[in-house]
Order: structure tokens, then C-alpha cells, then sequence
């Protein structure tokens, strides 16, 4: 039974991480702060003889016993990551130096979970890892951004100098159940929008696009990336390269929810990115993985979550 620590785990993504690694007949260690975590997304899990729940920061220091890490704990949604900046960086930079020196000392994996955020506002499209970004490292979001960017720089460094057993995946635009329905992202702000009537609020002409992945898909691709070949550390892109503008998106869910809302037009954010798409050759070709569940069909789950928690 391998012992495997999860910061950030009450969160969207690390929630379904304790899940599927509990169900694998792991022991689950999830360490949260709960800043944009939530206890109800591993409530369920509070009794199973396999799963502790340590209520910490990733920025303490701390030593338990483990043979992988998964650190995902930062906020991750634009309007939490900048509500307390430099909380953020910090997040990510000391965050980081921690979960090295833990994976280090017991020589334990660790898989980073970074983001396509390192590549800013892009010039080159899609977005392929070797593309090195176009970041604004004095605008809103670089306390995401270039957090995130150190982080990498940490854990290649850490290999380089104390030979760490590193993995870095870039993480593009996930949404699915478990996501917060008020943590400001596009998909969830859309969902609850045309569930309780209310306006579509697209920024800007909604002409900027993303990639959409379904976060059944981008866990099973964590997992992989976490159990592939011993010197293959990355970064690799988890993404689904299916490209929709932010207009087209709503319309999507407003074909699909039944509601009185309208769109309307909002001012677009400082250093919003204009297309967002990734090249994911390289996950297909060491992983064996891409995605399955197109836009479309992962709207459905998602909805219902939504309904359900409202
Ligand atoms: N967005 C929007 N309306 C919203 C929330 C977001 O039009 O209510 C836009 C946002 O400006 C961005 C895109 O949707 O262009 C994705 O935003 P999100 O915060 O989900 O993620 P990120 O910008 O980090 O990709």
C-alpha cells in the first residue's frame, strides 16, 4: 500500500484525486487549508480507515512518512488567486521548497501541478512545452504566473542538485463536479448564471478562447504522468486541445439549461489571455493518454452537480 499525500486535496482537483487514489487501496494523506478547499468535497471520505485529513498550510513545514506527493494546493481561480497576492506567490514558492525537501528526505515522487498559465498571453498557438511565454511578471496575474513558473524552476532544480524524483504537468482550463460554484471561473460562473436566471456576464467581446477539459479525463492523465517511466519529468501540457471562444461556451450552456438569461458584455480583465489551446503530442506519446469526453458531453455532469447544489 503506497502512502500518498495530497496538498490541496479538499480542492476540485485534489478532491478527485483522494477519491480515485482511496478507491486504488492507497492510504490518502490530504492536506488542505481550506482558503478555497472545501471539507464537503472529502466528507465522505472523513471515515475511511485510509484517509487522514491534516488541516495545514502547504507553506508550514512538515515531515510524515510518504512515497508520492501530488502538490496541488494554491488557489487556482483568478479572482481568489489575486484577492491576497502575495499569499499566492508565497503559496506556490514556499509551498513548493517544502513538498521538495519532503519528497527529497524520503525520496518519495512528487508530481507539480502546474499550469498553462507559464505561458501568459500567448504568441505561439497552440501551445506546445517548449514555447517559453509571454508572461507579464508585473501585471494581476503574475502572482500566479511567475509563482507557478519558480515552481518549476524549483522542482529541475531540485532534480539537477539533490536528484528529486520530479514530474511537472501544465494544467489547461478543467471543469466537472467539485468545482466551486463561487470561485469565479468561466464555466461555473455560466452554470449557475443560466440556472438561477440571472445574466451571462462574458468579458469583454468573448472572442478569447480555451480549452475545455472534462476532470475525469485530466485525472486520469495526473495519474498516468505520476506512474511513467522514472526519468521522464516533464513539464507535460493535460489539456484537451478542443478550442471554444468564451461566446461560444455560453451559448453552449445556454442551449442545454433552459433559462431566462441573456448575455451581456463585461469589461475584459487585466492580461486576460486571448486563445488558450494545447499541444498534448507529448502526453499522447509517454502517457498513452488524451481526452475522451468532448465539451458537449461533459456539460451534462457538470450541470447536474450544479443543480444538485443549488
Ligand atoms: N470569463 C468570462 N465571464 C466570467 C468568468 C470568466 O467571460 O464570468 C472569461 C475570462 O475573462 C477568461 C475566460 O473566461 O477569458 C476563462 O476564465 P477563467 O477565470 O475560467 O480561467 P482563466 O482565465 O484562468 O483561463
Amino acid at each position: 500500500m503506497k502512502r500518498i499525500l495530497i496538498t490541496g486535496g479538499a480542492g476540485f482537483l485534489g478532491s478527485r484525486l483522494c477519491d480515485r487514489l482511496v478507491k486504488e487501496g492507497n492510504h490518502v494523506i490530504c492536506l488542505d487549508n481550506l482558503f478555497t478547499g472545501n471539507e464537503k468535497n472529502i466528507k465522505h471520505l472523513f471515515h475511511h480507515p485510509h484517509f487522514e485529513f491534516l488541516l495545514k498550510d502547504v507553506t508550514e513545514p512538515l515531515d510524515v512518512a510518504v512515497d508520492e506527493i501530488y502538490n496541488a494546493a494554491c488557489p487556482a481561480s483568478p479572482p481568489h488567486y489575486q484577492k491576497s497576492p502575495t499569499f499566492t506567490t508565497k503559496t506556490c514558492v514556499l509551498g513548493m521548497i517544502n513538498m521538495l525537501e519532503l519528497a527529497t528526505r524520503h525520496q518519495a515522487k512528487i508530481l507539480q501541478f502546474s499550469t498553462s498559465e507559464v505561458y501568459g498571453d500567448p504568441l505561439i498557438h497552440p501551445q506546445p512545452e517548449k514555447y517559453r511565454g509571454h508572461v507579464n511578471p508585473i501585471g494581476i496575474r503574475a502572482c500566479y504566473d511567475e509563482g507557478k513558473r519558480c515552481a518549476e524552476t524549483l522542482c529541475f532544480d531540485y532534480r539537477r542538485e539533490f536528484v528529486t524524483r520530479i514530474k511537472v504537468i501544465r494544467i489547461f482550463n478543467t471543469y466537472g463536479p467539485n468545482m466551486d460554484s463561487m470561485d469565479g471561473r468561466v464555466v461555473s460562473n455560466f452554470i449557475m448564471q443560466a440556472l438561477k436566471g440571472e445574466d451571462i456576464t462574458v468579458y469583454g467581446d468573448g472572442s478569447q478562447t480555451r480549452s475545455f477539459c472534462y476532470v475525469d479525463d485530466l485525472v486520469e492523465g495526473i495519474i498516468r504522468m505520476m506512474n511513467s517511466r522514472e526519468d521522464f519529468s516533464g513539464p507535460v501540457n493535460l489539456g484537451n486541445p478542443g478550442e471554444f471562444t468564451i461566446k461560444e461556451l455560453a451559448e453552449l450552456i445556454l442551449e442545454r439549461i433552459p433559462s431566462k438569461s441573456k448575455i451581456v458584455y463585461k469589461k475584459l480583465p487585466k492580461d486576460d489571455p486571448m486563445q488558450r489551446r494545447p499541444v498534448i503530442d507529448l502526453a499522447c506519446r509517454e502517457l498513452g493518454w488524451e481526452p475522451s469526453i468532448e465539451l458537449k458531453d461533459g456539460l451534462a455532469p457538470t450541470i447536474s452537480y450544479f443543480k444538485e447544489y443549488l
